[in-house]
This record gives C-alpha cells, sequence and structure tokens, in this order.
C-alpha cells in the first residue's frame, strides 16, 4: 500500500511536479520498489587504467522501503552451494553459511556513516539506510560457490571469485575467511581491485568510479605504501576493504553502484529522481 495519494500536476509542488507514465501512474513518494540488478560493473560503476577489463558481474536483488524522509535500501544476495573434493552440505554448509553472513556484516558496517538520498520531484528529499543480506538458495542463485575440502596447501589457498559470478571456497584454505569473503563479495558487487599487478611498469594508476548523480570520483593509488615492493602484486595498494589485505576501510565511493542501481530502478518506476551517497 502507499500511504501518499497520488499528486496531480500543478506546478506549485517543492522541486517540480512527480515524473511519471502520461496516465499518472508515477511512483508516489514512500512507495517502495525493487528490481533485479544483473551488471558488469567494469565500466558500468569503475574501471581502472591499470587492470586487465575483466567482468566484474553484480547480480543481485535491491528493495526500497520509503518513508516520508527516510526509509531503507537493502541489497539481498543469494548464493547456490555445490561441494567438492570432499566437501558435504551435512558437514560445511554451515561454516560456508557463515563466511557469506559475516561477509555480509562485513559491508553492512562499511555502510553505516552513508546513506542513499533520494530526491524526487514533488517529495521531500530522503534519506535511506543502507542494508546487506544474504540467503542460501537451493539452486539459481546470484553466486555459484564452490566448496572444496581439499587439503591445505602451500601455499595457503584463497578463496575467491574465480570468474562472473563463480566463487570457491576452500575449507583449508589460507586468510582470514571474514576479510577474504567481505573482499570477494566486493567483487560479487561489481567492485574492481584497488591493486595493480604490474609494478614499476605503472606509475600513479587510477581508478575512477561513477556515481548516479555523485560526481565521478578518480582514486590514485598510491605509489608506494601498503605492500613493499618486494611483494609484487601487491603494490600499490589503496587503503580499502578492495585494496589491502586485512583492511576495514570503506569509502563512500564503494556504494555509488547502490545508487546507479536504485536510480534505474525508480527509472523502471515511471520516476527520475536525483539519487547520491551522501553522509548519515
Ligand atoms: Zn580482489
Amino acid at each position: 500500500m502507499c500511504p501518499d495519494p497520488p499528486k496531480k500536476p500543478s506546478g506549485t509542488l517543492p522541486g517540480g511536479v512527480p515524473t511519471g507514465p502520461v496516465d499518472g501512474g508515477g511512483l508516489c513518494c514512500a512507495c517502495p520498489a525493487n528490481g533485479d540488478v544483473n551488471t558488469n560493473g567494469y565500466g558500468t560503476y569503475v574501471s581502472t587504467d591499470y587492470s586487465a577489463t575483466h567482468a566484474r558481474t553484480n547480480k543481485c536483488k535491491i528493495a526500497i522501503v520509503r518513508t516520508e524522509e527516510g526509509g531503507t535500501v537493502t541489497v539481498t544476495k543469494s548464493f547456490t552451494l555445490s561441494y567438492t573434493r570432499g566437501a558435504t552440505e551435512a558437514a560445511h554448509k554451515a561454516t560456508v553459511s557463515g563466511a557469506i553472513a559475516g561477509a555480509m556484516s562485513g559491508w553492512q558496517a562499511g555502510a553505516v556513516p552513508y546513506r542513499i538520498l533520494i530526491e524526487q520531484p514533488g517529495c521531500k528529499p530522503q534519506k535511506l539506510k543502507i542494508q546487506y543480506a544474504s540467503a542460501i538458495a537451493a539452486a539459481g542463485g546470484d553466486v555459484n560457490v564452490a566448496v572444496d575440502n581439499r587439503p591445505a596447501e602451500v601455499p595457503a589457498l584463497r578463496s575467491g571469485v574465480t570468474g562472473g559470478t563463480e566463487m570457491e571456497f576452500f575449507i583449508n584454505g589460507g586468510g582470514d575467511v571474514t576479510w577474504t569473503m567481505t573482499h570477494e563479495t566486493g567483487h560479487t558487487f561489481g567492485l574492481l581491485d584497488e591493486y595493480t599487478y604490474n609494478r614499476p611498469t605503472n606509475v600513479g594508476p587510477k581508478a575512477t568510479y561513477k556515481g548516479a548523480d555523485d560526481p565521478t570520483k578518480v582514486v590514485t593509488l598510491p605509489a608506494t605504501g601498503g605492500v613493499a615492493p618486494a611483494a609484487g602484486p601487491f603494490a600499490f595498494a589503496n587503503s580499502t576493504i578492495m585494496g589491502i589485505n586485512g583492511n576495514n576501510v570503506f569509502p563512500d565511493y564503494l556504494f555509488y553502484w547502490i545508487a546507479i542501481e536504485v536510480k534505474k530502478i525508480l527509472q523502471a518506476a515511471g520516476v527520475t529522481a536525483v539519487v547520491k551517497v551522501v553522509t548519515a
């Protein structure tokens, strides 16, 4: 149910008349909206001058619930688990589910300082909280996870995205599991690594983040710091969840993609709104 009465174009409403289909069926100010996301983040959310142009596929669902001046944007990603090399549902589902839930908690905590601002013509500005949720789907999830119970290897196996929406989860892998899954689920939201593999050839590499209505943000990765050059591929790392192992900094631009998708969902419902990431 939409609590707002339909608005008739009068020309006197703040911010102009509501937009929408000519039949007057535009979305009311507090009407909910939902959408399925299936976007290649590379080029759509972020691009770099240092990385191969591999796809970073974001599949998830977004639910927008609005009040007069607030509400929530809930991002839900579903995971379908399969089991290989000695892994079983009975023995390992809880471990993997816990790691996935931990990753979503990581993103949710990272989003606490921010809101999605919606400025819909004819409505008050709305600042919506960002929420992340996950679900385990028997089949057809947004992400497929191959749960692998092979013995530990040297160097340690690292769980992660193998391409598109495919992931491997090593029960006997190395690294901090929650951090690793938070970083890797970042890729399944279409985000790129903030490090380059090609030091010292690449000097001052840049990542360019697009907003819906936020100005494009160009991030220059540091040429020093993070990890010593001798470590090779992890040089040029930026101090964020997507840049340095174990780092838990979440800049606002890592949430720009949500504004892009929210704007798209509202557009599909007949509303042309300004959508931005702002501080809470
Ligand atoms: Zn990565």
